[in-house]
């Protein structure tokens, strides 16, 4: 076969799968306008039928396919409310204009439409989830110092950033002293997760501790653990401030046994890996064996130099010598 052969042919399926689409798209127009008119009172067409009384026929039959409807305003207002689009039924007619007036094709017409559905959808869900993660602040990825931290491994927070660890339940743990931006660093990464559409929990250490404490005191443990899965990331935040005790630490492992190669942790602490049995209880076994499942599949990120507080405190202080306690 030629070049120019495939082609023809190539070009002439094209328009025979593009009649074929046209005409299943009319029968879906028709069917649709069919069942929407039967179920909903509201529908646009409301007159009375031609075939109303003939014995035999349904009377809720076969109204819009004799009778299209007059007024295409109402239909789609009517249409857009029965696959739950509010925001199609906002702005088509805009988009109309629009796009008469920069002679757009009819294709060029419904991606605008439609993209302007998903847009609205995507935030709104992305609002939702916000609102469920429980963030202690708004802080962004974008509004972090990286002039800060030289020493940051700048790949790894963009790798991060992409959230591609959360689908195969990969971890992440921010490591660091005191101000360094480790909280700020977990929210702004949970945001992230959020805006690409994963269910996301934030708690501190303590938070999840009393979280876990109570579902044992009330027998549903298990079921708490279970339920949790719900999220793609959980972010535990300030591991290290407030040490353990034994039931604590056994809560909180059974916490990240749960998580492994099934959901993500994003957990932050001040302490190495290497002080952590101080953390539960000075039990070294419980630490190795949570930290042995924290980082099998984990990227690390230590934090390190002053705390952003005090240097700002100290930045403002060294700019104003009338300012008391400037040596401090
Ligand atoms: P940590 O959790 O490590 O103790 P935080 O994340 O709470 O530190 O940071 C303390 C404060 O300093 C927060 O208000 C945070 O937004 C801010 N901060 C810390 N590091 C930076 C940075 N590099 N850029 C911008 N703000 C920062
Ligand atoms: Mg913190």
């Amino acid at each position: 076969m030629t070049a120019s052969t495939t082609q023809a042919t190539t070009r002439a399926t094209r328009a025979t799968r593009a009649t074929r689409a046209t005409r299943a798209a009319r029968t879906q127009t028709a069917a649709v306008t069919t069942t929407a008119d039967s179920s909903d009172a509201t529908g646009p067409n409301q007159e009375p039928r031609r075939d109303a009384g003939q014995p035999g026929r349904p009377h809720q039959q076969h109204r819009a396919v004799d009778r299209p409807p007059r007024d295409l305003t109402a239909q789609i207002a009517y249409l857009t409310r029965a696959i739950r689009a509010p925001t199609i039924a906002a702005v088509w007619a805009d988009l109309a204009d629009q796009a008469r007036e920069d002679g757009w094709s009819h294709e060029e017409y419904l991606a605008a439409v439609l993209a302007r559905q998903v847009a609205a959808r995507e935030a709104n869900g992305t609002a939702i989830r916000t609102a469920g993660a429980h963030f202690p602040a708004v802080k962004t990825l974008e509004d972090f110092n990286l002039d800060h931290q030289p020493s940051l491994r700048r790949d790894v927070l963009a790798h991060l950033a992409t959230c591609t660890f959360i689908p195969t339940a990969g971890n992440a743990i921010l490591l660091g002293p005191p101000g360094v931006g480790k909280t700020h660093l977990a929210i702004g990464l949970g945001i992230k997760a959020v805006q690409a559409g994963h269910p996301v929990l934030f708690d501190t250490a303590t938070g999840w501790v009393t979280r876990l404490r109570t579902a044992h005191d009330d027998g549903r443990l298990a079921t708490e653990l279970r339920r949790l899965h719900r999220y793609r990331l959980l972010v535990i935040d300030e591991i290290g401030y407030i040490p353990f005790d034994a039931q604590a630490a056994n809560l909180f492992f059974q916490l990240i046994s749960s998580r492994y190669e099934q959901g993500s942790l994003l957990a932050t602490s001040n302490m190495p890996f290497s002080r952590w049995g101080e953390i539960f209880g000075g039990d070294d076994v419980v630490a190795a064996a949570m930290i042995d499942r924290l980082v099998h599949h984990a990227e690390v990120l230590t934090l390190t130099g002053d705390s952003y507080r005090t240097r700002n405190r100290r930045e403002l202080l060294a700019k104003d010598p009338a300012t008391p306690g400037r040596n401090i």
